[in-house]
């Protein structure tokens, strides 16, 4: 929590800290009330959330007329955490699953455009399995780039799992998803983790290409997750590329990368509201042990620290 609040801090420009002097203002007129507005939308909030929360505050202190700042930041909380929603399964299958044919691997996929972050996020998700003690195998499916395949054989490399990839350029993804799977089965394993390729100058390819990944792995069974990487220093601009993610591939979760950079945290309201799926997991830095799971609670604490 200190360290989500140290690097948070790092990059919200003090949202909670502008809001709370507005709010704390004498007179609290229709100028401040915008203001108050244009300070959430600045955060990244998104238009529709901002005026659900700028109205329900309005109401409260008229209601309320309380001016006391411990009794204003307790209102923002609420209605923040009311935005990000408390009652959301976060939760992540990451657990040896029972099918039809016995005991297999999680089989979790991850995707999302190039740059976001995909592979730096599948080698922390697969440092975080290897703490917990779990055997994990990953699959390098973005086999357009030979990079791609090396950078992430070098994660495996780092936190010590395996990599299945294919050693040529151009390999079929799907078939090397595949084997990944099977492999894991065959190992027996906890999860299998897939890394996908996130081309999106070709928009149909790489539906077609994703959307056959998924359907080639499920020949082994069910994928269990499929997580969309989201940058979230790209703002607006990230939710309209991840909006082409969601109509191919079923997305179970987000994994907000990059949140310790010039990101504003009002962006998890955003992308929860116009995706309609939890975020699950942020990204705060480079480093292996650089990702958490997503706490609203502790979110909004640091948010209005
Ligand atoms: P991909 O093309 O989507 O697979 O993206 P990469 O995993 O190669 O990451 C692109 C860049 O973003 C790399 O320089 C990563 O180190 C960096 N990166 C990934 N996640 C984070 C994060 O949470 N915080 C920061 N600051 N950088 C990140």
């Amino acid at each position: 929590l200190v360290r989500l609040r140290e690097r948070l801090a790092r990059s919200n420009s003090a949202l909670g800290q502008g809001l709370l002097a507005l709010l704390s203002r004498d007179t609290l007129d229709e100028a401040t009330w915008e203001e108050v507005e244009e300070t959430l939308l600045l955060a990244d909030i998104g238009f529709e959330p901002t005026t659900r929360i700028v109205d329900a505050l309005r109401e409260r202190v008229k209601v309320l007329g309380t001016r006391d700042p411990e009794h204003l930041r307790g209102m923002l909380k609420d209605e923040l955490l009311a935005a990000i929603g408390t009652d959301v399964d976060r939760s992540l299958t990451i657990e040896r699953q029972v099918g039809p044919a016995g005991e297999r691997p999680a089989v979790v996929m991850v995707v999302g455009v190039n740059g976001t972050g995909k592979t730096t996020t599948v080698g922390k998700i697969a440092r975080m399995l290897v703490a917990q003690d779990k055997d994990v195998v990953l699959g390098a499916a973005d086999t357009f780039r030979a990079a791609a395949a090396e950078q992430l054989a070098t994660w495996g490399e780092r936190v010590g799992v395996p990599t299945v990839r294919s050693d040529r350029d151009g390999a079929d993804p799907a078939a090397v998803a595949f084997d990944a799977v099977k492999q894991g089965i065959e190992a027996e394993v906890d999860v299998v983790l897939i890394d996908t390729a996130g081309r999106l100058q070709n928009k149909v390819g790489l539906m077609d290409e994703l959307g056959k990944v998924k359907r080639v792995v499920e020949r082994h069974g069910p994928v269990d997750e499929v997580l969309l990487v989201l940058d979230a220093t790209t703002g607006q601009n990230g939710l309209r590329q991840a909006a082409v993610f969601s109509e191919v591939v079923d997305v179970t979760g987000i994994v907000l990368t990059k949140l310790d950079g010039t990101a504003k945290g009002g962006i998890v309201v955003a992308v929860q509201r116009s995706l309609g799926v939890p975020v699950k997991l942020v990204g705060l830095g480079e480093g292996a042990d650089d990702l958490a799971p997503f706490e609203p609670e502790a979110f909004v604490d640091a948010l209005l620290s």
